[in-house]
């Protein structure tokens, strides 16, 4: 469940990473599709032009992109199935009530006994679930060409995602447990509290403490980048006064960006991939839909929706966890929902809901992305830009889904989507009036 959590925080937050360093690369230009261009006098086919952006993309590309996306479909499956395993196990041969005897032999302190229960638990199914992760994380991402980092760096990353596991976690279970001692059968509706609170201090400190671990943020100084980005962002109510850059081609060459923090940690970050890949309108409204988000209060609305997924969540593995130790808690030596050595048998419960839940939880954030890309288009107007970043995001998420599948496994909208509210904006705004335009007030 943790994991879940710091999952879809770091989903959230860290955007992820970019591009093959290339300093040679040449300044990309932004070459608009025939069918996409407008010609004065003549209506414009949005269809024909979502059609000729998305034809940009060779076959044998496309090919290898849907390939990537649709095995991350059974991967939600195997992901699940392994955890699962492992849990019934820890359960089943006891080795989750040893590791609470443990505990119990160190210290007389029941936060104490938590937070050691909790250490060995968390490095446990690190260790167990390790070639699987190798498999998923690193194997597989070289295989697709997604990966910059060799089996040195990426293991690192991996083992300073541990630590972090380690501390928010222990953490987070010593609060909760805390919690369930003291409430008793009520324990469930301030769980779901505590993980709301906790997810939103996850947030808070995610962009300030935690992005740093893995990437080197420095400050833009380029004023052809920078100067329209403050420039957007003055537009649109957004306190910030400096730009900054991530090196996330140390992971990959994907493309993001993020607005985060409030106050005095306010920051607007692009990834170099953005800086190296991008043309200045593709810059501008990968911003603007950033922007968006943080206009929007995207992270306050998707933590309501997630509170309330949550809190059936929660309704749901008091009413299983109590079903099942009923049956086998004297076999598996678990007292009770307010024993630590319940915790295998709570995550199984967990990820059995969040897997059901996929696509809700996918709907909730596409929903949002979706509205950021609308905010996206009406603050930087490049349509064509906005297609062009869509295209490139399309090499690690299927261009074309039909609409169930899109529903079911897309935390994003498609490319078909993003590419036709783009052209259909387009379309819609073409007679606007431009800047210089005498007309123009
Ligand atoms: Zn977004």
């Amino acid at each position: 469940m943790i994991n879940k959590w710091l999952c879809l925080a770091f989903l959230v937050w860290l955007g992820f990473a970019a591009a093959l360093a290339n300093a040679q690369a040449p300044t990309p230009t932004l070459v608009v599709p025939d069918a996409a261009k407008a010609r004065p006098g003549q209506p414009f086919d949005v269809k024909a032009a979502v059609d000729a952006y998305l034809a940009k993309v060779p076959a044998d590309k496309r090919a290898r992109s849907d390939a990537y996306f649709e095995g991350g479909y059974w991967l939600l499956l195997w992901d699940f199935v392994l955890l699962a395993i492992v849990m019934w196990l820890l359960l089943r041969w006891r080795i989750s009530a040893r590791m609470r005897d443990f505990a119990e032999r160190v210290t007389r302190f029941r936060a104490l006994q938590t937070l050691i229960y909790s250490v060995q638990f968390i490095l446990l199914v690190f260790v167990v679930t390790f070639p699987w992760t190798v498999y998923e994380s690193y194997f597989r991402e070289h295989q697709y060409n997604l990966l910059n980092q060799t089996f040195g760096p990426w293991l690192h990353d991996q083992l300073v995602m541990l630590a972090v596991n380690v501390v928010l976690g222990s953490l987070f279970l010593m609060l909760l447990f805390g919690l369930v001692r003291r409430l008793g059968k009520s324990w469930w509706v301030w769980g779901a509290v505590l993980s709301v609170v906790f997810l939103a201090f996850v947030s808070l400190i995610t962009p300030v403490f935690i992005f740093p671990l893995f990437n080197k943020f420095t400050k833009l100084e380029d004023p052809r980048i920078k100067d329209p980005i403050l420039s957007m962002a003055r537009a649109n109510g957004i306190p910030a006064s400096d730009v900054y850059v991530y090196d996330a081609s140390r992971q990959s060459d994907r493309v993001s960006a993020n607005v985060s923090g409030f106050a005095g940690t306010l920051r607007i970050s692009l990834n170099d991939n953005l800086l190296k890949r991008c043309t200045l309108p593709e810059i501008e409204t990968t911003m603007g839909h950033e922007m968006g988000h943080y206009v929007l209060n995207h992270i306050y609305k998707g933590l309501a929706f997630t509170g309330i997924v949550i809190v059936i969540a929660f309704a749901f593995v008091n009413w299983a966890i109590n079903a099942a130790l009923a049956r086998w808690g004297e076999s598996w030596g678990v007292r009770g929902v307010n024993d630590v050595a319940v915790l295998p048998l709570a995550v199984l419960l967990f990820s059995f809901y969040f897997f059901l839940m996929t696509p809700v939880t996918n709907t909730i954030t596409r929903t949002m992305e979706y509205e950021a890309d609308m905010y996206g288009l009406n603050a930087a107007r490049q349509p064509d830009g906005e297609a062009e970043i869509d295209l490139k995001l399309g090499e690690y998420r299927k261009l074309d889904p039909g609409p169930i599948e899109e529903f079911i496994f897309f935390d994003h909208p498609s490319g078909r989507t993003r590419i036709t509210a783009a052209m259909r904006w387009k379309a819609e705004h073409l007679s606007d009036p431009q800047p210089g335009d005498a007309t123009a007030k």
